[in-house]
This record gives C-alpha cells, sequence and structure tokens, in this order.
C-alpha cells in the first residue's frame, strides 16, 4: 500500500479536456468560418485523446494554431459514460483513503453541469442506468460509490454530504435549515481575510443511505439554487457549487478512518472573477510543488484547502466551447490546465 502510495503521488493532479458539441446558438459563427472541410465546424479539435487543437484562422482574427495535450481529451462526441469511466477509479482511491476532488472549470455554457450532472439536472437528477444514458458524474458516482460500500460491509462506512454555494466571496449552506446561512471553511488557522472574520460555523453534514438519497439531497439543493438564481440575476452562472461526500468507518472498526471528498460543480461567467483566479493561482502553486499555496486568497480555495492539498487525488475536467466566439476564453482555461499539469 505504501508503495502504491508513493508512485501514485506523483500523478495526483490530472486534468482532462473535454469539448461540448457545438449548439444552434454557436453555429451561425462557427459555420461561416469552417472553410476547411476537413475539419468539423468549430475551431476547437480534439486530435486525439490527449491533444487539442485550436486552430482559427479567419482574417478578422489573429491566427491561432495551438496545440495542447492533457491526460485525456473529450470531443465533442465522447458519451457520459466514458467521462465516467476516467473518473471511477478515484472512487476506489477515495474508499482506499484518499481525499479526492473532482472539478469542472470553464467558462458559463461550456459544459461544467452537464460533465458533473447531466442535461437537465435539477429536475431529473437520478442514477444513471446504463452506458447511453446522458447522466453526469455526480448521479453515477454517488451509485458507484454505494455499490463499492455494499462490496465492504464489514467497514461500516458511513457517507454524509454536505452542499455549499460560493457566490461572492461568501459560502451558504444549501442543506441548513434556515436557508442559505453563510458559513465558512473548516479551517482552524486564525483567519486573516474581513470576510473569514465574521462568526463561522461548519457546513450542515447530512447523512445519506443510498445513492437516491444522495441524489435526491443534491437534487434539493439544486432547486433551492435555481430559486435563488431567480432573486439575483445570474447569480448561479457566477457562483461555484460544492458537494463533498465525507466518507467515515464507524468508531467500533478497525480499519482506518477514511474521509474524502468527490464531486464538484463549479460554475461562473468570466475569469476575472476572484475566486476563479485563486482557485488558478493554487492549483498552479500545488503543481509546481511551492512550498507556499495561496489558499487564503478566498473562500472557494479556502474552503477547498484540504481536499486540494496533501496528497489528495485531484482531477480537473476543463470544459470548453468548440465556438469562435468563446475562443479567448478557451485559450485561457486550456492556458490554466497546461500550466496545472
Ligand atoms: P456550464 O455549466 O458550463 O455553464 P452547461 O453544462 O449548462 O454549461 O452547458 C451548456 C449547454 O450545452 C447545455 O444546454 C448543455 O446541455 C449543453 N452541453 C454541454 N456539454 C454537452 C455535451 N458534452 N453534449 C451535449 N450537450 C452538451
Amino acid at each position: 500500500v505504501l508503495h502504491n502510495r508513493l508512485v501514485e503521488l506523483k500523478g495526483n493532479i490530472r486534468v482532462h479536456c473535454r469539448i461540448r458539441p457545438l449548439l444552434p446558438f454557436d453555429k451561425e459563427l462557427d459555420d461561416a468560418a469552417s472553410q476547411d472541410s476537413s475539419m468539423p465546424a468549430g475551431v476547437v479539435h480534439a486530435v486525439d485523446d490527449e491533444t487539442v487543437l485550436v486552430k482559427c484562422d479567419r482574417p478578422a482574427h489573429a491566427l491561432i494554431n495551438k496545440t495542447y495535450n492533457f491526460e485525456r481529451v473529450y470531443g465533442p462526441a465522447e458519451s457520459q459514460h466514458a467521462v465516467f469511466g476516467d473518473v471511477c477509479p478515484l472512487l476506489t482511491s477515495l474508499l482506499d483513503g484518499y481525499n479526492v476532488c473532482i472539478l469542472a472549470y470553464g467558462q458559463t455554457g461550456c459544459g461544467k453541469s452537464y460533465t458533473m450532472l447531466g442535461p437537465h439536472s435539477e429536475e431529473e437528477c437520478v442514477p444513471a442506468r446504463g452506458p447511453h444514458s446522458d447522466l453526469g458524474i455526480l448521479p453515477r458516482a454517488a451509485g458507484e460509490l454505494f455499490r463499492l460500500i455494499s462490496e465492504n460491509p464489514s467497514r461500516s462506512l458511513k457517507v454524509d454530504v454536505s452542499i455549499v454555494e460560493v457566490y461572492n466571496n461568501d459560502i451558504f449552506d444549501l442543506l441548513a435549515k434556515e436557508r442559505c446561512t453563510v458559513v465558512s471553511g473548516p479551517k482552524r488557522e486564525a483567519p486573516t481575510t474581513k470576510a473569514a472574520k465574521r462568526e463561522v460555523s461548519p457546513p450542515t453534514r447530512r447523512p445519506v443511505h443510498s445513492a437516491e438519497d444522495f441524489i435526491a439531497l443534491a437534487a434539493g439543493s439544486l432547486r433551492l439554487r435555481a430559486q435563488l438564481a431567480t432573486q439575483v440575476h445570474a447569480r448561479s452562472s457566477r457562483s461555484h457549487l460544492i458537494i463533498t461526500a465525507t466518507l467515515t468507518t464507524a468508531p467500533t472498526c478497525s480499519s482506518p478512518g477514511v474521509s474524502g471528498v468527490t464531486g464538484l460543480a463549479l460554475r461562473e461567467t468570466s475569469f476575472i472573477n476572484r475566486s476563479l483566479a485563486a482557485l488558478a493561482d493554487v492549483l498552479g502553486a500545488l503543481s509546481e510543488r511551492r512550498g507556499h499555496i495561496p489558499y487564503r486568497n478566498s473562500q472557494l480555495t479556502h474552503f477547498l484547502q484540504d481536499v486540494l492539498g496533501g496528497d489528495a487525488k485531484l482531477l480537473v475536467i476543463l470544459c470548453v466551447s468548440p465556438s469562435r466566439k468563446h475562443v479567448a476564453e478557451t485559450l485561457r482555461c486550456l492556458g490554466l490546465g497546461a500550466r496545472v499539469r
């Protein structure tokens, strides 16, 4: 086990990239732009399983011809099943005692919710039933997690879930009785920022006993989040959703305690967003193995400190649009991913 840990530490941050299909509202610009018939429409292409090409040669735009390599690249036709296939081993790691964080990163409209939750996630967040289902990582992971737990009955693992939304550098507890209580990250150090100084409490943790329980809890929070979004214009697209599952062994059990996190969906409108910039800095510092990791620069990174640091296994799924009109953000997103790698 020790040997495995040492070997695996090297590969603790993986970066995957998913290119969503062109959507009707992207199309006009991109069809007109795609003169090269050997390339499908759009300006972002999966050249192979590990390479993304951004190619843009219309005279009105600066010439772009850049490739990026990641551990895995999913083209627009790749299924949710294929994406989950690469996530699945992380659930085994979770039961082996690692902290695990799965994080979708990218501009609004690039497929983060689709990847993490599935289409129409607010209404139809139910367990995946087969390889052709459109359901995303969360419902599939919930099913797999409980399947793995049922295979290890002697370990008496219990699962608690917390769900928070980070918006404007505040953390809202979506499972609190009084809806949307502001909480702070479960940190023990003396707070330094103004925001961190206020009265804080850890987010509510609810026990879940099955994948269905887990998914119902998530679906309820997504509905609450959607309601909040109607109160503040575009709130949900400027906020980050963090779904945390903590695994613990019953105290009487002789096997070691296990804790971990799975399922993290992020949303935002732009890279100007402070917490996203802070997240990029943290990921960069982690990948370069710098001594100082700037977790404290935002509530988002502060909250995620436990799952991003140490020997946590982190999977970043960069979600990008193939459309010409998003190319600047796409390059920024791929650039960040390349830096983290
Ligand atoms: P984000 O969460 O990043 O803002 P969404 O996940 O809401 O973006 O995706 C925007 C739109 O694109 C949605 O209509 C979604 O269903 C669609 N979409 C995203 N990724 C895919 C995909 N891989 N296949 C099919 N449709 C997708």
